[in-house]
């Protein structure tokens, strides 16, 4: 049996080595390495793909999710509504722009943004609500849009853990993850659902005049070279990355088929056992299954965490220390009792080994060994 990793990368690009090399050859060969081909071929076929207007590409998620705030002006005192449960570049950007976190609770299902919470959060300053779709799946995007527009309030969809997530609207529509509020962020980390080989990130948008402003701040404010309108950053998707990207994106849907077969080998495992809850599925959403989280009861987790670990599985806490508890985002408009449910996740939930090359006698062996642990010591 191979190697048991959380995130299996090596295996996924022997399967495209030679596309992927060629690709990389290419770009070097063409020297057009900032800004070239690759990246506007990239950009036009993720429109495609995720029947979205524009798509701008940057340098990472965080800084995806960073310029969609500068774009939308938001000022420093301008308060965020964003889930206290989920990785803490969320909340980073909004801090860093000196704008106001106020973090809510999360649903125990879903483990996205409760929505009844942020109705309670909204002040005369809230501006913007950032729902995260966490671990692969769609948050409430109609509400939470119902919610935007009779507050007048921006959304911003931090998708980085959910790329070719589908949402379905009560009226039977759908749309990709990130591109339903005003705007998307995501993030090409490697060991995202759609990764690259080092870092990337992209912003996706159907509103023209703000993708306008969006390329203008990734490339320092410029409206045309040396002349800068704004104030910006330097956030760039590079040529080689792009480059690969476009090799892995006709994959994508295969990726997230083999992640949701993995998803379903472990439901079916973990079924009517006492101690486990599986993901729940949202109706309105797919789920592409960036990570699998189970919830424990009455196990000790770390224990487990450890016969886990002896046998060769890793398996990894998301996320062990809520954002609200981290010593930098300690904020006076919040109280720590507010966040029962991800106070309660932080000390439940085990994500284990999930990507696209997980094989059933690897699968067997994981749950296997999962139920072992909680045979023996319960
Ligand atoms: C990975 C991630 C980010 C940040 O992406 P980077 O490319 O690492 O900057 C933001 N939000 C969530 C939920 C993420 O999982």
């Amino acid at each position: 049996m191979n190697n048991i990793q959380m995130v299996d990368l090596l295996s996924q690009y022997e399967k495209i080595k030679n596309e992927i090399d060629t690709a990389i050859t290419d770009v070097v060969r063409s020297s057009a390495y900032i800004n070239g081909p690759e990246v506007k071929k990239f950009q036009a076929e993720l429109e495609e793909y995720l029947r979205v207007k524009h798509v701008i590409p940057c340098a990472n998620g965080t800084d995806a999710l960073q310029v969609v705030m500068m774009a939308l002006n938001l000022k420093p005192g301008d308060e965020v509504i964003t889930p206290s449960f989920t990785y803490i570049a969320t909340v980073e950007v909004i801090a860093l722009l000196k704008l106001t976190p106020v973090l809510v609770d999360v649903d125990p299902d879903t483990f996205c943004i409760d929505t009844e919470q942020i109705k309670k959060a909204i002040t005369p300053d809230t501006k913007a609500i950032v729902p995260v779709h966490l671990f692969g799946q769609c948050a409430n995007m109609e509400e939470i849009t119902d919610i935007a527009r009779e507050h007048d309030l921006f959304v911003i969809e931090d998708t980085a853990q959910a790329i070719g997530a589908d949402y379905t609207f009560s009226d039977g529509r759908t749309a990709k993850a990130g591109t339903i509020g005003d705007a998307g962020a995501t993030s090409f980390f490697p060991s995202k659902n759609l990764g690259c080989y080092g870092d990337g990130g992209a912003i996706f948008t159907n509103n023209d005049e703000l993708a306008a402003r969006i390329r203008m701040i990734v490339n320092h404010g410029q409206s045309k070279r040396y002349y800068h309108d704004d104030i910006g950053v330097n956030s760039r998707l590079d040529s080689i990355q792009a480059a690969i990207l476009r090799r892995k994106l006709p994959h994508l849907d295969t990726y997230n088929t083999n992640r949701n077969k993995a998803a379903a080998h472990y439901n079916k495992a973990f079924t009517d056992n006492p101690h486990i809850k599986t993901p729940v599925r949202a109706a309105y959403s797919s789920h592409v299954f960036h990570q699998y989280t189970l919830q424990l009861f009455g196990v000790d987790r770390d224990g487990l965490k450890e016969y886990l670990s002896e046998k060769g599985i890793p398996a990894m806490i998301y996320y062990p220390v809520p954002a609200h508890k981290q010593k930098a985002y300690q904020n006076a408009q919040f109280d720590n009792s507010d966040f029962p449910v991800t106070d309660e996740l932080s000390e439940k939930v085990i994500s284990l080994p999930m990507h696209s090359e997980l094989n059933e006698e690897q699968l067997e062996f994981i749950s296997s060994s999962v139920l072992e642990y909680i045979n023996q010591n319960n």
